[in-house]
């Protein structure tokens, strides 16, 4: 976040007792905020840094809805039948489908929900796994500022600098043992907080290296992004009162960061693949059907030699350049020093160190087989997923962005139901334990749709909120 937000509704003194107990402020914990503030309860939010936002500031703010306005009004043809066949098919049919139907059914209220609360989205976008264009970019700071000031209308608070440690568990009054609260550190000592339920949203572990580790150790060499606080502690706290977890084997990282340190590299990388661009390796060559979901492209570019791959495009994709949608936003990229510029493919080739000859002939056989003369190397047809059409690349000047693997999200996490209820290992609820976000695993399954992870911690958050302000007050207070 560039200028500091005022206006929020903080609070520095911790109470001992509230009716819902939020954990992060990223979206999935503001939405739950405003949903159970809304619902009438005492909500109170904890966020480990000294910020709002966790991952979800730092994101491209891409978020899928499908059947909204703006796409009616772009003239782009979407439903949620077609949403749900898309997240099942990205997903490999690995998805907990009715973790998909919950997105499916609550998606375009929740949109509506955001936008009532003053969320504006820009320009539709197609971007991995979608066969429309359904990637509604917005102001994710704008976003998260305008929830918590609706919530503290509402009574709600939140109290920066407090990381939860520990869930709190103790019986209810039927003996059966239940959530009651979170330990947190504070400057003075650990200090207890009591809540009817517990609302865990405090992201993914993208920027953990021990739980990347175990998880998934193929990510070793990919770059890392993500906030700051986003060390999976919501995971841990959970798992060690016995939460269940699921989609840990599909963690990916993300094609198209770029592949050094630079000051102006905000995390999102550029995505020109899908405008036409062809990516290749340090031997010059091609190696992937660019259109595929970024994930794919992100395992395939970690298994190149040397690792770090060039997006390689021309005067055409650079014409798609648009400066409100970060992986688009190529002219930037341009001012900012980050791209490698050259008046033929011949003089690109020189100036990128590959093999001589190498880019001059896979741009001409890419081209070829994109006027139709041959079929393409890796079959491609499309732009991005199944939408637009590959075409060559002719028009000087022509341009490499250097791109690696990054990991921005961790997409796997605590088993929930449609409640969004943790479950423990046996599939049953952890009693007055919630959950939304990025920690949340199942929906995605073994793939990922581009604004799904921004969209589920819209939809998820909202939904968490309502129920989470539906448990009975069973304190003695
Ligand atoms: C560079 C980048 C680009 C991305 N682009 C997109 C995109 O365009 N579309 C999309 O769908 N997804 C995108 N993602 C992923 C997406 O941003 C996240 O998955 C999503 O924002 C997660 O939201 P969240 O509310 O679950 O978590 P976060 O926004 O990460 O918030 C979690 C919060 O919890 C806090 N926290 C952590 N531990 C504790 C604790 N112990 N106690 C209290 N607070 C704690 C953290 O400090 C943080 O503030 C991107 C991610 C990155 C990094």
């Amino acid at each position: 976040m560039s200028a500091p937000v005022t206006g929020l509704p903080v609070q520095d003194e911790l109470p001992d007792r509230v009716g819902v107990l939020v954990l992060g402020a990223g979206l999935a914990g503001c939405a739950a905020l405003l949903a159970a503030a809304e619902a009438g309860q005492y909500a109170l939010l904890l966020e480990k840094t000294s910020q709002i936002g966790g991952s979800t500031v730092k994101s491209a703010g891409l978020s899928a809805f499908a059947g909204t306005d703006e796409q009616r009004e772009q003239g782009i043809a979407d439903d949620v039948e077609l949403l749900r066949k898309d997240l099942l098919e990205v997903g490999r049919h690995r998805n907990d489908e009715a973790l998909v139907d919950l997105y499916c059914e609550h998606q375009l209220e929740t949109y509506r929900w955001l936008k009532a609360h003053g969320v504006r989205y820009g320009e539709i976008h197609a971007a991995s796994g979608q066969s429309v264009a359904r990637s509604h970019p917005t102001d994710t700071t704008a976003m998260l500022v305008s929830l918590l000031r609706a919530a503290g209308e509402l009574g709600a608070r939140i109290v920066f600098d407090t990381p939860a440690r520990r869930l709190l568990t103790g019986p209810d009054s039927n003996g059966a043992i239940r959530v009651i609260g979170v330990e947190v550190d504070t400057p003075d000592g650990p200090r207890e907080v009591l809540a009817d339920a517990v609302v865990l949203a405090t992201g993914g572990f993208s920027m953990d290296a021990d739980l990347l580790t175990t998880f998934a150790p193929q990510l070793e060499h990919a770059l890392r992004q993500g906030g700051a606080g986003n060390t999976g502690d919501g995971l841990k706290m959970a798992m060690s009162i016995g939460a269940g977890l699921r989609d840990t084997p599909y963690i990916k990282g993300t094609y198209g960061h770029y592949a050094a340190e630079h000051p102006d590299e905000d995390g999102t990388g550029i995505l020109a693949v899908y405008k036409g661009a062809i990516a290749v390796n340090r031997e010059g060559r091609r190696f992937v059907d660019e259109s595929r979901n970024y994930k794919d492209l992100g395992d395939v570019a970690l298994a190149q030699p040397g690792v770090t791959t060039w997006q390689i495009f021309d005067g055409r994709v650079m014409a798609h350049s648009n400066d409100e949608v970060p992986i688009y936003e190529f002219a930037g990229r341009e001012r900012a020093g980050m791209l490698v510029r050259a008046d033929s493919i011949a003089g690109l080739e020189e100036r990128l160190a590959l093999p001589e000859g190498s880019l001059q002939r896979t741009v001409r056989d890419y081209n070829a087989a994109a006027r139709g003369e041959r079929p393409d190397e890796f079959g491609r047809a499309h732009l991005s997923g199944g939408v637009g059409t590959a075409f060559p690349l002719e028009q000087a000047p022509f341009y490499a962005h250097p791109s690696g693997t990054v990991v921005l999200a961790t997409y796997c996490g605590l088993t929930v139901d449609t409640r969004l209820r943790v479950l423990d290992w046996d599939g049953e609820p952890i009693p007055r334990l919630y959950a939304a976000g990025e920690l949340v695993g199942g929906f995605h399954g073994a793939g990922y749709m581009t604004g799904t992870s921004i969209g589920k911690a819209g939809i998820f958050g909202r939904l968490v909120g309502t129920h989470a302000a539906a448990e009975e007050s069973e304190l003695e207070w």
